[in-house]
């Protein structure tokens, strides 16, 4: 039996991943759209939450992909509404906010569901399999992309709260916290920000365990996503944002349904149970980032 769901803030990935995931679930169906510009064909689409699920009231569940900074009013008001909330990545603009949210839909008894796609990628539950229990001597992150391929024209992304280069880049740091068998912390990092924005297209982070993280956001061509961790026993590396693994340079199996209908899937088990499932541990990270890092001024970045 599917469940009716709505989708609020329809931009770039409601369209490429929410929409599509949604449509090849046997878990939900679309109800409704909640958004001030966007739509999906055939389906009602409403600017305002409360008309929404006053014309919906069958709608329990719904997932926002708004910005982070616009996202948390939004959640606070579906929270309030009784409804599960299921919030894109990264779950909030700031850590307390997230907390406000977790302890709002605990009170409330409804599900709150902090997604992390990248952790949803085909290598990633393998990875953190191999890595249970092993000995990590170094790991090399490096996520280089294309901003005007990836956020094209948003500026969002470079005012405060939208994280800059740490939008892709939590996506790295949800698989490493994800899949390393052992804490790390950060101890120094470099964040290089264009003259004329407030957040950084490159950074560099060190952290403690030897872990060695490069995000840049002004990578040409095909993205580069890969983790390397070396063990004794071995190294393990994640290519392609985690969909490929290799383990000493041998292509390993993996399997799995793809990162947004595995998100959905996974929503659907925790209404169903009357779980939430919260985690803020990619998020400590860069506000960890943004806290001790050194801001070194770099050339204005225009579209
Ligand atoms: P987007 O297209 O710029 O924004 C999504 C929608 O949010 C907009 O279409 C807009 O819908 C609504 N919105 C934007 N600013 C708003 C504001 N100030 N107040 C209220 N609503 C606002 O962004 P996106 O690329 O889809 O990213 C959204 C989230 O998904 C981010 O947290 C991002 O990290 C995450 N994400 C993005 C990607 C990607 O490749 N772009 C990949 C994975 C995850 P209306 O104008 O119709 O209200």
């Amino acid at each position: 039996m599917t469940m009716p769901i709505a989708l609020a803030g329809i931009g770039k990935i409601a369209r490429d991943q929410h929409v599509p995931a949604i449509a090849g679930s046997s878990r939900w169906a679309l109800a409704c759209t909640v958004s001030r510009n966007g739509a999906v064909e055939g389906v009602p689409p409403f600017t305002d939450l409360a008309e929404a699920l006053a014309a919906h009231p069958e709608v329990r569940t719904i997932s926002l992909c708004h910005p982070p900074v616009p996202r948390f009013g939004i959640a606070r008001a579906a929270v309030a509404a009784g409804l599960n909330v299921m919030l894109e990545k990264p779950p909030g603009a700031t850590l307390a906010e997230v907390a406000e949210l977790e302890r709002l839909a605990a009170a409330q008894g409804v599900t709150l569901y902090t997604t992390w796609h990248s952790r949803m990628a085909r290598g990633v539950p393998a990875a953190k399999a191999w890595l249970a229990g092993r000995e990590v001597t170094s790991v090399r992150v490096r996520w280089l992309e294309d901003i005007r391929h990836w956020h094209p024209g948003q500026d969002w992304v470079l005012e405060p709260g939208g994280m800059g280069v740490f939008d892709p880049g939590s996506n790295a740091l949800s698989i490493l916290t994800e899949i390393l068998p052992m804490p790390v912390h950060l101890r120094e990092a470099e964040l290089d920000v264009p003259a004329n924005r407030q957040t950084p297209i490159a950074a560099r982070l060190h952290f403690s365990e030897d872990v060695e993280v490069t995000f840049d956001w002004l990578e040409q061509g095909d993205p580069v996503w890969d983790i390397v961790v070396e063990t004794p026993a071995g190294a393990l590396t994640l290519e392609q944002g985690g969909d490929r693994l290799l383990i000493d340079g041998r292509d390993q199996a993996v399997a799995g349904q793809g990162e947004y209908p595995a998100l959905y899937e996974r929503m659907a088990e925790l209404v169903e149970t009357g779980a939430s499932e919260v985690d803020v541990s990619p998020m400590i990270h860069v506000a960890d980032a943004m806290t001790l890092g050194r801001r070194i001024e770099v050339a204005p970045f225009e579209w």
